[in-house]
């Protein structure tokens, strides 16, 4: 199987072949970031035409990397929500005019199954997992037991992370995306210098909380502005690496949490917070400790892509799911429908 995989959710264009083995033959990502710098966060409207431009090219990029035609795929898959709703019909308008092109099968993809999934093709990954998908829209534990098959365990009431790290980043005078530019601003850090909550860790259960610390963030910078009439380098390392160490002990002692619940063999992570390294480490070790595998994808596959797109909607064929011309763009669509014992009500 060979499929082309559509992704234009939110800030990134992309387009990518993939192969059923999990052979990722091209991947094309085209990334908005300067489009929206000035305004310091992705406007929908210019993102929707930006991607409406861009998305025919980063198609044809992927097959000419691919060293393949329209003729050579098996299907079309494409992100059919959720995400900012101009984006992702100009990705749906797009694949149904090359599905009905070609009369290669339509497959439209959940964004969030995309990074749910992410580990099994990069990684030989069996169902179950306990997956946690942190990106910057969105934070939530997963029990993965088939390509459709999702049940939360759990979720942030307010921010996602990517979103917290984002806000600290604006705050502290960074660059966006701020998740990088945090963590390598806390390198050089004194994570102890000061003291930042821990949100809902005193309470049971899997559900998260990031907007508390992001204002602690605030305060801590405000109290320092007011003392020495602004901020030092050494105090925008000391609050990121602060910063970063809070979040990454929630959401270890979470997960250890999580796996406890669910028994999963394996914890997975996917999403652009995935790419933290002070995280990965922390969540590497609550695997460790309850005799469970890691698994994360690497850095690239981590943040928006059209590789766990393709490699979605080969799951989704393989289950025997196809859609038609009536696929519709879906600005919310959660991934689970059940409700678990633990279900919080974040995002
Ligand atoms: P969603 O998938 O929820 O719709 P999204 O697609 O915008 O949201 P991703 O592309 O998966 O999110 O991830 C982007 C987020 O990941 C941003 O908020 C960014 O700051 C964060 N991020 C990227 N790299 C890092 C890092 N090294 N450390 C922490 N956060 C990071
Ligand atoms: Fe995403």
């Amino acid at each position: 199987l060979v499929f082309l995989g559509i992704e234009s959710s939110c800030d990134d264009s992309a387009a990518a072949i993939v192969r059923g083995d999990r052979t990722i033959l091209s991947s094309i990502v085209d990334g908005q970031t300067a489009l929206h710098a000035e305004f310091g966060g992705v406007v929908p409207e210019i993102a929707a035409r930006a991607h409406a431009e861009r998305l025919d090219l980063c198609v044809e990029r992927a097959l000419a990397e691919a060293g393949a035609d329209l003729h050579d795929l098996d299907g079309i898959a494409v992100t059919a929500g959720p995400g900012l709703i101009g984006g992702v019909m100009a990705g749906v308008m797009l694949a149904k005019g090359l599905a009905a092109g070609t009369g290669l099968p339509l497959v439209g993809v959940n964004h969030l199954a995309g990074h749910a999934l992410t580990p099994r093709l990069t990684d030989d990954l069996a169902f179950p997992y306990l997956m946690l998908l942190v990106s910057g829209g969105h934070c939530q534990f997963l029990h993965v037991t088939g390509p459709d098959d999702f049940t939360r365990i759990g979720g942030t009431i307010d921010d996602a992370p990517g979103e917290a790290f984002d806000k600290v980043a604006k705050l502290l005078g960074l660059a966006q995306p701020g998740g990088p530019a945090v963590e390598a601003e806390a390198r050089d850090g004194d994570a102890l210098r000061f003291a930042l909550p821990r949100p809902l860790l005193d309470r049971e259960g899997c559900d998260l909380s990031f907007s508390g610390l992001k204002t602690a963030v605030l305060r801590a910078r405000d109290g320092l502005v007011a003392a020495q009439g602004g901020l030092r380098a050494r105090d925008r390392g000391d609050l990121c690496a602060a910063f970063q160490n809070a979040v990454s002990e929630v959401l270890a002692e979470k997960a250890r949490r999580a796996l406890q619940h669910t028994g999963a063999p394996v914890l997975a992570v996917a999403g652009g917070v995935a790419a933290n390294g002070t995280i990965r480490t922390a969540l590497q070790d609550v695997a460790t400790a309850a005799g469970a595998r890691f698994t994360a994808p690497p850095l690239a596959l981590c943040t928006d892509n059209g590789a766990m797109i393709a490699w979605a909607g080969i799951e989704r064929f393989r289950e025997g799911n196809r859609d038609g011309m009536d696929l519709v763009a879906r600005p919310r669509w959660p991934l689970d429908t059940r409700a678990a014992p633990m279900l919080g009500t974040g995002k």
